[in-house]
Order: C-alpha cells, then structure tokens, then sequence
C-alpha cells in the first residue's frame, strides 16, 4: 500500500493547467471541447530551469543507485496511486480509450512497470583486464543535465523512457513535451515530483521554438529526442555546435510479411493490433503488410473481420478500443494518402470514408488491398489507422520490398514455423524484428531505430549505459 494521494484528473488539471484563456489551448480530439491550458515557457524560463537542474545534479549524483532507485520506486508508487486521473486525462488530451485495447490505463501502468524495471537493473563496474600487465575497470558516470524532447502519440511513456533511466544514471532532466500533450506530461511529472527530490524532474512547455533553444542551450549536456525524422535532423545540426550527446528514436514504416504457410485465422488479431495500436499512431505499428499470392485472400478477408468488430469512438466511453487521431494535421495526412491510394485504383476492403462532418479527429480503420509497393500509402509513414496490403509472388522480392525504405524501427514475420521466420527476420534491416506478433516492447530488452530511424538506445542495461558517459579507470 501506498500513502500518496489518488489525484483524480480535475485534481491533476487543476495543478497544472494555467487560468482559462490564458496559456495555449487544449482540446479533445474526440469532442473539441477545452481540456485545459498549458503555460507556456521562454527560453528564459530554459535558462532558470537548466540552472536548477545543475544545482540539483551535484546532490543527485552524490546518491549511491541504490538510492536513486528508491527514489524511482517511490515515483512509480506515486504514479500508481493516481493512475486513474492520469489515464483519464491522457484520454482526454490525447484521444485513445480510456480502458479497453491497448489504452490510456495501460500506458499509465507501462510508466510504473518501466519506472520499476528501470530502477531494478544492475549497472557495476565491469572490470576489462586483470592480469600481469594492470587492471582496467569501465564506469558509467553521469552526464550532467539531460534534455528531453517528445511526440504527441505516447506522451507519458515516452517520456518516462527519458526520465527513469537519465535519473537512475545521476542525471537531473528537463523535458519539452510535445505542444499537443503537454498537459499529460506536466501532470505525470506533477505527481512524480510530490516524492521526487526539488529540482531533479521539471517540465516545460512550448512549441517547436522552445525545443530548438533547448538544442542550443550550452547547460544541456544531452539531448534525447523521440520524434520525427525531419526534427531528428534539426537536432543533430543543432547539437553539434557543442557535441551535445544525443539519442534519436525516429518514424518508421515498418514491413509485416506473412510466410506461406501461415494461418490467416490464427495471426488476424495479432496482425491488427500490430497496425491499429493507438488508432496507428505508434512508430513501430505495422504500416505495410506483405502477403503471398496462396493466402492473399483469406489474409484480407481474416483482417477484415476482426477490423469490422473494433469499435472506434469517444475514449471516456469504455466499449470503444479505438479513438480518434490526435490532431487534425494528422487527419489530413492519412485522408491524403488513403485518397491518393483509391485513385490509383487500390481496392478499399473497409474504411476509406471518413465522415468529414462529424466531430473529432476520427478517420476509421481502414485496409486497403490490391495496391503497389511504390504507392505513397506504403511508402510514406502514414501514421494513421490505415494499412496497405501488398501481394507477393516470391518471398526474395518482399525481403527486397521491406528493406527498400531508408527506415528501419521494427518489422515482423508471421509463419507457423518459428525457425524459418527466424532465417527471413535475420534478413530484415530494422532495430527489431518480431515473429507473429508486432511491436511488442518490453524495458528490458534494448530498442531503437537502424538507417533513418535514429541511433542510441532505449530500454534495459543498454538503454541505462546511453543515459552515461563511459570512464575508465585503469592501473
Ligand atoms: P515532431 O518531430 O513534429 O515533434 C516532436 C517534438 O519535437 C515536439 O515536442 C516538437 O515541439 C519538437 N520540435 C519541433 N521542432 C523542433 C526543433 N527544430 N528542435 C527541437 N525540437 C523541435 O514529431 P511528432 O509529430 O510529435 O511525433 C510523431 C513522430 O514521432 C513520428 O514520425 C513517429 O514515428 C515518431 N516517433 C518515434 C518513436 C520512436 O521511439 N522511434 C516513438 C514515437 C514517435
């Protein structure tokens, strides 16, 4: 049991929404009413941040990781207790259900799990060499203060694959949440810090502008960056001028193939999730799916159905597992792409045909068959709840296909015979590969992106040692 209070979301956006009207407005994406308003920070309020986050770095550091990770367990324990009002208003900032599919409650409960993960794993000093000639022995040492900078999909788990391990390492952080969640952000730091010492976790919000002086400001010592792959790009250039550290975790468009002698029955639920995560809006969701002529059919019939039994609506209603996009920009994105795909003459097997006078930002599931792979819905990271399913006659040209993009996150392969799908998969360039299912992470095993994807990694021993700057001591 726990003694921290259970803030309910009226609780959590009452102690960090600015005063109506004032600050940048938040609506549901689902309703468009007014969720809040987030304060929105300067450059000069980067400035006081960063100096509080070196003040509190020295005393951080101090803390053996033992103590650090009581502290993290303390915070998750924290986040537990007000887990409720954190998926309640991340329901309403962000769009996704609430409670059923993959939802609002699960990616509050996925902070506390990597939270205590984090705090569990075992970093020692590894000991190189030991013999006649001395002894070398590597560290991991902080790195200072460590700059955040996130996307508006997850906004709470991406942001704490950035805190937990920055803080298990003896880093203190300040984080730039995306301008269209930032209230998510601000309300799980809000609860972490009622247990987190002063200083160490601060949050502030603004719009792209603030994250360039975040990538430009001299008391960062790192920066790590989950977002797109354009942005990625800015924030290498910028980092440079100082060599900031930098982590990237960028988009993707990641490839599915189905093997043939899969069972279309048995992977249709696997496969839809894989794609219709967060109404599509997952870096590693399955964006181009690859299936042989002998099971081209019933692939498409099997998706088709179980798509037809997922409700999409309004996330504070519990039936509905899928919600709406989380903004309009995004909308229109999918529209276009899915549009540009029927005029090429690709068939629509469900969905295609948002209603454009409803409210919200909703774009229904939508499948789309008989379509080439050089067609932009496939090409292009579409982000959305929309998957193209391209036909293949020979296994070598779908390899050839999937790897053909200069991105590479995840990728899957579907076969009933794990040893053959693990040959394809050894083939496939992509951070990681999954066998019958798709994007399935877990903190302790390492993630991140190859080609444009983005470098550095996330999760586990790996994820803690790129949050550390290496020291040798060698005698
Ligand atoms: P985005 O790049 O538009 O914005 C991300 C963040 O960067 C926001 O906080 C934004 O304010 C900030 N930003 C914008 N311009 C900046 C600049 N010049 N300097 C510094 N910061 C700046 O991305 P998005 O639309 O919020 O997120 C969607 C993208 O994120 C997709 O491409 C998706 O694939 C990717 N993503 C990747 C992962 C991963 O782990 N690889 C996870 C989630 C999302």
């Amino acid at each position: 049991m726990t003694e921290n209070p259970a803030l309910s979301c009226a609780d959590l956006l009452a102690a960090v929404s600015a005063p109506e009207g004032q600050g940048a407005e938040l609506k549901d994406p689902a309703t468009g009413e007014v969720v809040g308003y987030a304060p929105q920070s300067t450059p000069a309020d980067l400035d006081e941040a960063v100096a509080t986050a070196r003040a509190a770095q020295k005393d951080w550091a101090a803390l053996s990781h033992a103590e650090r990770s009581a502290h993290l367990n303390k915070a998750a324990d924290a986040i537990e207790a007000s887990a409720a009002g954190l998926a309640e208003l991340l329901s309403r900032e962000q769009g996704k259900p609430v409670k059923n599919g993959p939802n609002a409650a699960f990616e509050v409960g996925g902070c506390v799990a990597w939270t205590r993960a984090t705090a569990a794993f075992p970093i020692e000093p590894e000991t190189l060499v030991d013999d006649e000639s001395g002894t070398a022995e590597l560290r991991w040492e902080p790195i200072g203060v460590v700059g955040g900078i996130g996307p508006w999909n997850w906004p709470m788990m991406i942001s704490i694959w950035q805190i937990a391990p920055a803080l298990r390492m003896g880093n203190t952080v300040v984080l730039k949440p995306s301008e269209y969640t930032p209230l998510s952000v601000l309300a799980l730091a809000h609860v972490m810090n009622q247990v987190l010492p002063d200083g160490v976790l601060q949050v502030l919000a603004g719009d792209g502008e603030l994250g360039k002086a975040f990538t430009a400001h001299e008391g960062i010592d790192k920066i790590t960056f989950t977002g797109s792959i354009e942005t990625g790009k800015a924030i290498m250039r910028s980092a440079a001028e100082d060599l900031k550290r930098i982590t990237l975790e960028l988009g993707g468009n990641d490839a599915g193939i189905v093997l043939d002698d899969a069972d279309p029955k048995a992977i249709a639920e696997g496969l839809f999730w894989g794609a219709f995560i967060n109404t599509g809006q997952t870096c590693a969701a399955l964006k181009r799916l690859y299936v042989p002529d002998s099971l081209y059919d019933a692939v498409c019939e099997e998706l088709t159905a179980v798509a037809k039994a997922m409700p999409m609506g309004n996330g504070l209603q519990e039936q509905n597992v899928l919600g709406p996009l989380q903004n309009r920009a995004q909308y229109e994105i999918v529209a276009k792409l899915v549009q540009a795909a029927k005029d090429s003459g690709a068939r629509v097997l469900i969905g295609g045909d948002p209603d454009e006078s409803a409210p919200g930002h909703f774009y229904p599931t939508t499948l789309v068959a008989d379509i080439s792979n050089d067609n932009p819905l496939v090409a292009e990271e579409q982000f959305g709840p929309a998957l193209p399913i391209i036909r293949y006659s020979d296994l070598d040209q779908a390899i050839e296909w999937a790897n053909g993009l200069d991105v590479g996150l995840g990728s899957s392969v579907w076969s009933s015979d794990i040893e053959r799908a693990k040959e394809v998969a050894a083939r496939l360039q992509a951070g990681t590969t999954w066998i019958n299912k798709h994007g399935a992470i877990d903190p302790r095993v390492p993630f991140g992106g190859v080609k444009q994807s983005g470098f550095g990694l996330e999760f586990g021993v790996e994820g803690l040692k790129h949050m550390a700057v290496p020291k040798v001591i060698s005698a």
